[in-house]
């Protein structure tokens, strides 16, 4: 499957409010591609859209040129993490992961391999109910993993992780990334994403203000010549 995200000419309201401004940009496979503006820039309606759960008023969301809900199993094929995984806090993590996988006609060997990806060996037995934010976040993305999805967009995944916890976030979206994967992660900090992102596509107000390598804005930023914003328009 070509997995490559295509977002063109997205727009979308919420009342008065202008989620999204005529917004297009492409996540390409095999690359974490950064997805940064301020809060309320539009990045999780931008998700959201992509995956079907809010509709555009105008424009389109492909991924490999199908329109999410066209795709044949969307669940086995994509994880996405735009919410918390439903969890039931006496089960284990390991035992979670397990009815899941069997309601997708995958087994414990699976369960093992996305326990041992999203480095949850630790706590895998634990009651889910005991987890920390970043175990909880952990069996989210070992949910997600477990149908071996092409593509994976995380909101924030960032947010409430320790130091430590950020490292090896990073070291994982770049692992993903290197297995072929289209990997779109959202952050409200730059500072997050470029040194984990080789691409950034910067947004405000719901409108394109960079679509980069990250090497290339860097140096355009650091040179100043560019502004981050000239860059997007010229
Ligand atoms: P971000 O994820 O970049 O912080 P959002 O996509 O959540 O931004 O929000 C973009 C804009 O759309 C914001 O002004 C937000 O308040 C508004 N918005 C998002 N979802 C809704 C909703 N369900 N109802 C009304 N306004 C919304
Ligand atoms: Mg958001």
């Amino acid at each position: 499957m070509d997995a490559s995200i295509e977002v063109a000419g997205l727009r979308k309201r919420f009342g008065a409010t202008v989620a999204l401004d005529g917004l297009s940009f492409t996540v390409t496979a095999g690359q974490v591609t950064g997805f940064v503006g301020p809060n309320g820039a539009g990045k999780s309606t931008t998700m959201r859209v992509i995956v079907g759960l809010d509709a555009a008023d105008e424009g389109s969301a492909t991924i490999g040129g199908r329109p999410y809900a066209s795709l044949r199993h969307p669940l086995s094929h994509l994880g996405t993490l735009l919410d918390a995984a439903a969890l039931q806090p006496s089960r284990s993590g390991r035992n979670h992961l397990l009815w899941l996988a069997h309601s997708q006609g995958l087994g414990a060997k699976r369960v093992d391999d996305v326990i041992e990806q999203a480095g949850l060996q630790s706590a895998a037995r634990r009651k889910a109910g005991g987890y920390s934010l970043g175990m909880r976040q952990r069996l989210g993305l070992a949910a997600a993993l477990l149908g071996d999805p092409a593509v994976l967009m995380l909101d924030e995944p960032f947010n409430g992780l320790d130091p430590e916890g950020i490292v090896w976030m990073r070291g994982f979206l770049r692992a993903l990334a290197a297995e072929g994967r289209a990997v779109l992660v959202s952050s409200h900090l730059m500072s997050e994403l470029q040194d984990t992102a080789t691409h950034l596509v910067v947004i405000g107000r719901g409108q394109l203000v960079a679509d980069a390598g990250v090497a290339e804005l860097i140096a355009a930023a650091s040179g100043g010549r560019v502004t981050l914003r000239t860059a997007a328009r010229s």
